[in-house]
């Protein structure tokens, strides 16, 4: 099995058979950024998500290496079901191309879906937070965000919800969103801010006190209004923006947002940076996928 974990810049593969990562190494030696053989991956950019000549020669090269391919994408996957069989439209700004197009592939999910899988999976192993929820939170170029109870994760009900949560209005802004909208949480909290606020360079916004309280202050709106929809036990926070993340900032400054009710939330919080976890929960999910509808 070959799985793929998309992200609208960069790309890791994971190859469940050693000489398959060999072979990739030999011949794409020249664009990986990254090498890991201990736990069979490496990481590209996403080169071929504009052309849909190199998606098709990119894919079909993979697939000569090995026949069952699992990836996630940026944007919406739908799945659907057709006489017992499959399928998995995609919606991603950063494939026009593929709008609206079923995918070749054994099973695609978005990317937030494959990280809150495999947070959910640990979280729910504990027999006592089975009446609780989980609430994953992933910020690198966009935003998005999966809520689960144990049920939603033991019968896969989260699969067929769509979650957009980048695309919740934050605020009245002037700023037009890719999606169509104005003011979308997407353009306040994501990669996209503080490239922009940064001017080209996200990390001088966690270097500069001013642009640091601003974004802050952004983002601790919108996780606050997540939790006032929800009201998850715990928040798992992961994505390229979360390694320079300070939690127990955010976390205080959330608690603060929440004067009218002069309660401590009880959310425990939590970040992840490692660039595995999403491959790890793609896998295990497509796993119970299978096992779930006897494919
Ligand atoms: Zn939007």
């Amino acid at each position: 099995m070959i799985a793929l974990d998309i992200g609208g810049t960069k790309t890791s593969i994971f190859f469940s058979e050693k000489k398959n990562l060999k072979k990739f190494k030999k011949e794409y030696s020249s664009i990986i950024k990254e090498i890991d053989e201990k736990q069979k991956f490496c990481v590209i950019p996403t080169f071929f998500k504009n052309s849909k000549n190199d998606f098709i020669e990119f894919f079909s090269m993979l697939k000569s290496f090995d026949k069952e391919i699992i990836s996630t994408f940026p944007g919406i996957v739908k799945i659907e079901k057709m006489q017992n069989e499959f399928k998995f439209k995609l919606f991603s700004a950063h494939f026009p191309f593929l709008i609206g197009k079923y995918i070749d592939v054994n099973f695609a999910i978005n990317d937030v879906y494959a990280f809150a899988y495999y947070h959910a999976r640990k979280f729910f192993k504990d027999p006592d937070n089975r009446e609780k929820s989980i609430l994953c939170i992933q910020i690198g170029t966009g935003v998005n965000a999966v809520h689960m109870n144990f049920y939603d994760y033991k019968k896969l009900i989260f699969l067929r919800k769509i979650f957009e949560a980048g695309h919740i209005t934050l605020r009245q802004g002037k700023g037009k969103c890719f999606c169509g909208r104005k003011g979308c949480a997407e353009l306040y909290v994501a990669g996209k801010y503080l490239e922009d606020i940064g001017k080209g360079n996200p990390l001088i916004v966690f270097k500069n006190n001013a642009f640091k309280k601003k974004y802050y202050e952004n983002l601790s709106w919108y996780v606050s209004s997540l939790i006032l929809v929800v009201s998850p036990d715990k928040i798992v926070f992961g994505g390229s923006v979360a390694k320079s993340l300070d939690i127990a900032l955010l976390h205080k400054l959330v608690e603060e947002k929440f004067p009218h009710f002069r309660i401590h939330l009880n959310i425990e919080y939590e970040k992840d940076i490692s660039r595995i976890s999403n491959l790890y929960g793609l896998i295990h999910l497509y796993k119970k996928f299978k096992k779930r509808y006897k494919i």
